[in-house]
C-alpha cells in the first residue's frame, strides 16, 4: 500500500520519555515517528503541569514542564522526528521477525521494524459531561476536539467550559459560526486572561453570547442535537437553541487501547526486562510511566535511562549485520556529525 509509513522505529506517546528516545536513537542512526493522542509534545508535562516547575532533572536544577518540552524538542531537531498529533495508535499487528503494521483511529497505516509504546499513563481522553444520554450525540453533533473548523461554518454553536480550550475554541470560532454561546459554571476562568479579555471584548460588542450555568439535558433526534437546557446557579432553567456542542472539561488518562495489544501487563502497565525495556513481544519496547519491573520509579529520569538502553537492543533489530561500538558525544566526531555540531 502506497500510503503505509515505513519507518524504522514507531514511538506511542510524545511525552518526556518518547521525545528523548528520538535522541538516543538517532546517534544510532535510527530513524523515528512519533504518535500522540494530544495535538502538542509534552505528555504530562505539557498537558498536566506546564507552567510548574521540575527539580530533579539532572544537571537542571530548575525546569518548568513546558520548559522541559521545549528542551527536548530543541534536542531531538537534528534527528528530524515525524509527529502525528491528535491521532490514537489503535491497533498492532505483527507482520515480520519484528516489522510491524500499526494503525491509528485517523485511518494512518504504519510498518515499522520496531515499536516503543511511551504511552505514560495511558490515553488523554476528554471527560464527558454529566448530562443524561450524551453519549448518543457523541461525534455526531457533540465533539470534544476540534479537528476542522470548517465542520462548524454557519452553524449555531454552544461551548461549555472555563479552561484554555474553551476560550481558544470560542474566538477562533466566533467568525465562523452563525451564533456562538460559551457557557461556563462560574465567572472566574482557568483560561490565559489575555484569551478571557479577548472573550469578554467580542461579548460586550454582541458578537458571542457568555453565559453561566450548566447544561441539565439535551434535545434532538438521530444524534442531532436542537437545543440544551441549562439550568442557572439559582435552580431556574432556560434553553439554548444549537446545531453542536462542544464541552471542554479537561482530560483524563485511561489506559486505552495499550490493553488489546497482546503485551503481558501487570497492573495495567507493561512488564519489562531491565536490559533492553523489551516487553513480552519481541520488537515491542515500553519505557516511561506505563512500564513496569522491580524497582521501577515514576520518574522523567528513569525513562531516559530507558530509552537509552532501548536504543541499543532495537539497533540489532534495525541493523543486523552492523556492530554498535560505544561512543560519548563529548568525543565522538561521528556523533557530533548527527548532531550537525561537528
Ligand atoms: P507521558 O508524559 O504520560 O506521555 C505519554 C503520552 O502518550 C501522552 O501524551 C498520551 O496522550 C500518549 N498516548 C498514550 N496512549 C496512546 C495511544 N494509544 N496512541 C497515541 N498516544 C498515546 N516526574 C519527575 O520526574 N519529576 C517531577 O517533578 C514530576 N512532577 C510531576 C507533577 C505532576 C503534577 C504530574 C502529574 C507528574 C509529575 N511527574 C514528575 C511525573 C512525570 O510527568 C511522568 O513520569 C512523565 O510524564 C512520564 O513520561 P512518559 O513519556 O512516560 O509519559
Amino acid at each position: 500500500n502506497a500510503s503505509t509509513i515505513k519507518t524504522d522505529a514507531l514511538i506511542i506517546g510524545a511525552g518526556p520519555c518518547g521525545l528523548f528516545a528520538v535522541f538516543e536513537l538517532g546517534l544510532l542512526d535510527i530513524k523515528a515517528h512519533l504518535i500522540d493522542i494530544l495535538d502538542k509534545p509534552g505528555g504530562q508535562c505539557a498537558e498536566l503541569y506546564p507552567e510548574k516547575p521540575i527539580y530533579d532533572i539532572p544537571g537542571i536544577p530548575m525546569v518548568t514542564g513546558d520548559g522541559l518540552t521545549k528542551g527536548l524538542l530543541e534536542q531531538i531537531k537534528p534527528f528530524g522526528p515525524q509527529f502525528h498529533f491528535g491521532e490514537m495508535v489503535q491497533t498492532i499487528e505483527r507482520i515480520g521477525d519484528p516489522l510491524f503494521r500499526v494503525t491509528t483511529d485517523a485511518g494512518k497505516v504504519f510498518e515499522c521494524k520496531v515499536v516503543i509504546v511511551a504511552a505514560g499513563g495511558g490515553s488523554f481522553q476528554p471527560k464527558r459531561p454529566p448530562i443524561p444520554g450524551i453519549e448518543a450525540y457523541e461525534a455526531k453533533s457533540v465533539y470534544y476536539a476540534v479537528r476542522q473548523m470548517e465542520q462548524f461554518r454557519g452553524k449555531k454553536l454552544l461551548i461549555a467550559g472555563g479552561g484554555d480550550s474553551a476560550l481558544d475554541w470560542t474566538l477562533n470560532l466566533a467568525p465562523i459560526a452563525s451564533h456562538l454561546t460559551l457557557l461556563h459554571r462560574r465567572q472566574e476562568f482557568r483560561a490565559a486572561p489575555d484569551s478571557v479579555n479577548k472573550m469578554m471584548a467580542l461579548a460586550g460588542e454582541g458578537k458571542i453570547d457568555f453565559v453561566l450555568g450548566q447544561v441539565s439535558s439535551l434535545e434532538g433526534a438521530d444524534g442531532q442535537v436542537s437545543k440544551a437546557i441549562v439550568k442557572r446557579n439559582d435552580g431556574s432553567n432556560f434553553e439554548i437553541a444549537c446545531d453542536a456542542i462542544l464541552p471542554f472539561f479537561g482530560l483524563t488518562m485511561k489506559l486505552g487501547p495499550v490493553a488489546d495489544w497482546g503485551l503481558k501487563l501487570n497492573d495495567d502497565l507493561i512488564e519489562v526486562e531491565t536490559a533492553s525495556f523489551e516487553s513480552s513481544e519481541k520488537g515491542i519496547f515500553a519505557i516511561g510511566d506505563i512500564n513496569t519491573y522491580p524497582g521501577k520509579l515514576k520518574l522523567i529520569l528513569c525513562g531516559f535511562h530507558e530509552g537509552a538502553l532501548a536504543a541499543q537492543k532495537i539497533h540489532r533489530y534495525v541493523y543486523p549485520d552492523k556492530k554498535l561500538t560505544f561512543q560519548y558525544t563529548t568525543s565522538s566526531t561521528s556523533l557530533q556529525k548527527k548532531l550537525g555540531v561537528a
